[in-house]
């Protein structure tokens, strides 16, 4: 058999990954790497300010410390995995419908603008803060979008039966943000479609032409950023705080963790991905003043298995219309159970009340 050179074998063997997972390029490759290299950094400053015994900081037990099996075995991470599998079947035409959509909404926005103001001269440059505001706009709007989507999950009950979905989760790992119901990811895809939509319309009526955002690593930049910025560590065990006045700015992991938290504090709190303003103007922000103990998932509700295709798929629906239709009464968000919890968790009258 005849030698191969060194770039022979490198060739091979791209190639060979390419077939294998079907476009998979050294630019995806390098993405990937990137945002996985700033996580693990950031998750090494976590481990070393709030985890690691002086004594004990070496590699293996950091590697330990990543890939706890109380995590990975716990019977929730295998849930995790049952409902990414499910949200594949959806996921092609959930992106193509709200694709289709934002077009749609996009085009017809800027035809209507066209009609009423026909004389618009749309000839503008666009220059590097232009470029930079706009794409600052589409990030602060599709996370508006988000946050809207995300509240209205939690403050209507018959959509909380849908959102529990995400919110059983007892451990939480970088698999756990796609433990959500295909409802869910509609629902949050079709609003961004109608909030954006109008938006890009727009743009393209007084600037014609479409126009991109900015972007780093093939994504919009302020994703980009978001992700480079410990993204991957919100649905973990890791502890990573921005610090009290930039967690005024931005959701740090940290703060979504409190959003799954079972203290009741901590509920209905921090509900936007990435900026912290959505949560600030609505009331709902929630900064920690340091390192705070969390324990996940939803507390009092006996009822809830989400694995398989029956729990995670068909009984989300159903609990969800017995809710809306008055057969069932809503768990978490209903006053009445609040009270319940709160009169069963009351300190006792001789201890100081909690805050
Ligand atoms: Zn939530
Ligand atoms: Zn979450």
């Amino acid at each position: 058999m005849k030698d191969l050179s060194p770039q022979e074998v490198l060739d091979t063997a791209l190639r060979n990954a390419e077939a294998l997972f079907g476009g998979v390029t050294l630019k995806y490759a390098v993405v990937i790497g990137v945002f996985v290299g700033t996580t693990l950094a950031l998750a090494w400053i976590a481990w070393r300010l709030h985890y690691v015994k002086r004594s004990a900081p070496g590699p293996m037990n950091f590697l330990r410390f990543l890939f706890p099996r109380s995590v990975y075995l716990h019977r929730s991470t295998w849930v995790d995995i049952q409902l990414i599998v499910i949200n594949q079947l959806f996921s092609p035409l959930t992106l193509s419908l709200t694709a289709l959509g934002t077009g749609v909404i996009a085009s017809a926005t800027s035809e209507g603008l066209g009609r009423i103001l026909p004389g618009h001269d749309p000839s503008f440059s666009w220059g590097l803060w232009s470029l930079l505001l706009f794409t600052l706009a589409l990030a602060l709007v599709s996370d508006l979008a988000t946050y809207v989507v995300h509240r209205l999950y939690h403050t209507i009950p018959a959509l909380w039966e849908i959102h529990k979905v995400h919110h059983s989760a007892e451990v939480m790992s970088p698999l756990t943000i796609f433990r959500i119901h295909p409802l869910y990811d509609l629902a949050a895809r079709a609003l961004k479609a109608l909030l954006m939509g109008p938006l890009q319309g727009l743009v393209f009526f007084a600037w014609a032409g479409p126009v991109d955002a900015m972007t780093a690593f093939g994504a919009n930049l302020v994703f980009a950023v978001f992700h480079m910025f410990g993204a991957g560590l919100r649905h973990s065990h890791v502890w990573l705080s921005y610090g009290p006045w930039l967690e005024r700015v931005f959701i740090s992991p940290a703060q979504h963790q409190i959003h799954h938290s079972v203290a009741r504090k901590h509920w209905d709190k921090n509900f936007g991905q990435i900026f912290a303003l959505w949560d600030w103007v609505f009331g709902s922000l929630y900064v920690p003043k340091g390192y705070e103990e969390l324990k996940f998932g939803i507390t009092g509700d006996p009822s809830v298995n989400f694995s398989g295709v029956a729990g995670g798929l068909v009984r989300p629906v159903v609990n969800g219309w017995l809710v809306a239709t008055g057969r069932r009464r809503g768990a978490r968000p209903t006053r009445a159970w609040r009270r319940r919890q709160e009169r069963e968790n009351a300190p006792p009258q001789s201890l100081p009340a909690e805050e």
